[in-house]
């Protein structure tokens, strides 16, 4: 099932870890989270490619989400990118999101970029969790 031009449902639902059906609701929330951040982000950065996408409660217990994960609510989408450090630069200033997250790595680039989109009340958080801390308000860097 395509949700954008080129991004299909398939690629936004975790499969490793069986059975893990996204509820009608939930593929309204994929749609639009490809619509309004990842197809933008694919058409300005080429490859992006989704790690970890839609999780059921029983899939996200067993990868250790946190309970109040989006992932779970088919809002919140794991990516790895070409140059993940300029695709977080180009997500922080260009395009609409709740969350933006540089998942570990180092200074210079996240090892991933935790990403989420709301229906409405987009908080424009950005963060960053570093090996055994919390996660913590960030700065992206400017180029
Ligand atoms: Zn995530």
């Amino acid at each position: 099932m395509d949700l954008t031009e080129n991004f299909t449902l398939e690629e936004l639902i975790e499969t490793r870890h069986g059975e893990n059906t996204p509820t009608a609701e939930h593929i309204e929330n994929l749609k639009l989270l490809a619509a309004k951040v990842l197809q933008p982000l694919r058409n300005a950065v080429g490859q992006v490619v989704v790690s970890s996408g839609y999780r059921s409660e029983r899939v996200n217990k067993i990868v250790g989400g946190s309970t109040t994960s989006q992932h779970c609510k088919g809002e919140a989408v794991d990516i790895i990118c070409k140059n993940n450090r300029a695709a977080f630069i180009y997500i922080a200033n260009n395009l609409p999101f709740d969350q933006l997250i540089w998942e570990y790595g180092n200074d210079k680039a996240p090892s991933w970029i935790h990403v989420s989109f709301k229906r409405t009340g987009n908080r424009k958080q950005i963060l960053r969790k570093k090996h055994g801390k919390g996660y913590e308000p960030f700065k992206p860097p400017r180029i």
